[in-house]
Parts: structure tokens; C-alpha cells; sequence
């Protein structure tokens, strides 16, 4: 039986830890502040924010929604994050994904001050990451990695197979385990026998979005496998991953829910943290 990787047990002392870093700011009388801007009313997006809210109520970290509607043009949306951008008080800015499709997300994400950043998702954050220097690192994939080096899985030298080449978590989240000295495969859409390169992964990260969609015969025994994956079925939330048949086979799992996404907001707050921390020196 894989031991189980408790997002929520790793969130809560991790969050023990980031209560204090808020506490150290507001103390210095610098609070770190988040500014959340959401287009639209996606329902998942809704929740996602609501999370957000309730994380930075939990620290300390000031925190708004700026809530626009779905007919919002990119002008509208540009100026609000420009607005954001000279707000001293406002540390990290976080455009919800995904927008209408009527508005460029490349073109909006451009606009975020990259030390303000905190989804690490501009281009200059992507590049440094890309080029192994230090950034704003994308909080999924920092997640991951957080998880993992808790959890004790030895990365260097080892097999990592990642499945989802998305800006978001695919290749951040591969560039990682890269700059951890992981030998790193990316599988997707279009990757023939996907079994014949997930079989060979000592660590394999499923971000598909595809509800159960890595079974035990796809996995090498003692694996480590984390479902980053958060699909509705039946009103239920599954991975991407077939956890009761994995789990049988795997050396760790994590779960969903109570795996990655919850160290996602973790790291989306230590982020913040760190943007208030660099502006206090
Ligand atoms: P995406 O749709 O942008 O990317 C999905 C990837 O899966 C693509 O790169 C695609 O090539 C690959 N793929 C699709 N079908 C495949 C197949 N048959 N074989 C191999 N690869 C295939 O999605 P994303 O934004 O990267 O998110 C992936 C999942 O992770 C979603 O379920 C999303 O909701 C979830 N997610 C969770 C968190 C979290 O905090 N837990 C954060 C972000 C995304």
C-alpha cells in the first residue's frame, strides 16, 4: 500500500509557518496585501476565489476580489491590472483562469507586474524558471515539488514522467523536477504508447484533466504518483488518477481531494508573502 501524501496535513504546518511571516509584516506595519481579479461567473472559478479569500483571511493577508462582468473588454481588464500595479498596498495580482473567450490571456498576463506576479505565469517568471534562475514560481508546481521534498522522494537521477504540457502545470512543474536533476519525459495528446513511458517513472504527474485516467497497469511499482487533476463526476471531485487500484501499486499517492490542491494555495500564499517580503527590504 503507497503512503498516502496529505496535502492537508503538509498545508496546515506549512500555513502554521506563513501565519507567522504575515504576523513579522503586519507587525512592521508593511501587510502583505492580495488583489484577485475575476471575469465572469465560471462556477469552479467562483470556488477557486472564495479558497483564496479564505486562505488569506486565515493569515492576516489583506486581501480583494475585484469581480467584473463577463462582458468586460480588454481595455477594461488591462487598466484594472494597471490600476493594480501602482497600488502600494497591493503585493501580488492574480487573474483568474481561465477568461471569456472574447479576451487574450497571454496579452492580460503580460500586464502583471512580474514582481507582482504571484501565479508565476508571466512570461519573465516563466523564462527565469526555464533558465534555472530565480522567479516567482508558479504555485501548482511549486506545490508538487513542496510535496514531494517533504514526503522524503529522491529526485536526482530519477525517472520523472510528467502527462499535460500545459503552461500552468505541465511544463513549469517538468522544469522543476529538471532543475532537481530528475531525467524528465513529457507525455500528451499526441505521445504514442503512453503506458511504455509512464511505466518507467519513479515519480509520474498526472495533469490531464481526464477523471481516472492513469490505472494501475500504467504505473511501476513504488512510484511515487501525484494527481494534480480536479475533475466533476456525479457532484463528486476526482483526479486523474484511479486512486484505489493505484494506490495497491504505487510507493506514494497523492489524493484528491486533500492532495496538490491544497498545497496550490499554500504556495499561492507563500508567493505573496515573499512579493510583501522583497518590497519591505
Ligand atoms: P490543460 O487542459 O491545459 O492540459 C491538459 C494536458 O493533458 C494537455 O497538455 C494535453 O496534451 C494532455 N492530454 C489530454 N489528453 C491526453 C491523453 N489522452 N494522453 C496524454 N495526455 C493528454 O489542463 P491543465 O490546466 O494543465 O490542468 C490539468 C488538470 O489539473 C485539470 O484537471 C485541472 O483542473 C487540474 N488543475 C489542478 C490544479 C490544482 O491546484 N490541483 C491546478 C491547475 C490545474
Amino acid at each position: 500500500m503507497a503512503i498516502l501524501m496529505d496535502g492537508k496535513a503538509l498545508a496546515a504546518e506549512k500555513m502554521a509557518e506563513l501565519k507567522k511571516r504575515a504576523q513579522a509584516l503586519h507587525d512592521a506595519g508593511r501587510p502583505a496585501g492580495l488583489s484577485v481579479i475575476l471575469v465572469g461567473d465560471d462556477p469552479a472559478s467562483q470556488v477557486y476565489v472564495r479558497n483564496k479569500g479564505k486562505a488569506c483571511e486565515e493569515l492576516g493577508i489583506y486581501s480583494q476580489t475585484l469581480r467584473l462582468p463577463e462582458n468586460t473588454t480588454q481595455e477594461e481588464l488591462e487598466s484594472c491590472i494597471e490600476t493594480l500595479n501602482r497600488d502600494d498596498r497591493v503585493h501580488g495580482i492574480l487573474v483568474q483562469l481561465p477568461l471569456p473567450g472574447h479576451l487574450n490571456e497571454a496579452a492580460a498576463l503580460a500586464r502583471i507586474r512580474p514582481e507582482k506576479d504571484v501565479d508565476g505565469f508571466h512570461v519573465e517568471n516563466a523564462g527565469l524558471l526555464f533558465t534555472g534562475q530565480e522567479g516567482v514560481v508558479a504555485c501548482t508546481p511549486k506545490g508538487i515539488l513542496y510535496m514531494l521534498k517533504k514526503t522524503g522522494v529522491p529526485l536526482s537521477g530519477r525517472e520523472a514522467v510528467v502527462i499535460g504540457r500545459s503552461n500552468i502545470v505541465g511544463k513549469p512543474v517538468g522544469m522543476l523536477l529538471l532543475n532537481e536533476n530528475c531525467t524528465v519525459t513529457f507525455c500528451h495528446s499526441r505521445t504514442a504508447d503512453l503506458s511504455s513511458h509512464t511505466r518507467r517513472a519513479d515519480i509520474l504527474v498526472a495533469a490531464v484533466g481526464k477523471p481516472r485516467f492513469v490505472t494501475a497497469d500504467m504505473v511501476k511499482p513504488g512510484a511515487a504518483v501525484i494527481d494534480v487533476g480536479i475533475n466533476r463526476v456525479d457532484g463528486k471531485v476526482v483526479g486523474d488518477v484511479d486512486f484505489e487500484q493505484v494506490e495497491k501499486v504505487a510507493g506514494y499517492i497523492s489524493p484528491v481531494p486533500g492532495g496538490v490542491g491544497r498545497m496550490t494555495i499554500c504556495m499561492l500564499m507563500e508567493n505573496t508573502l515573499e512579493a510583501a517580503e522583497r518590497k519591505a527590504k
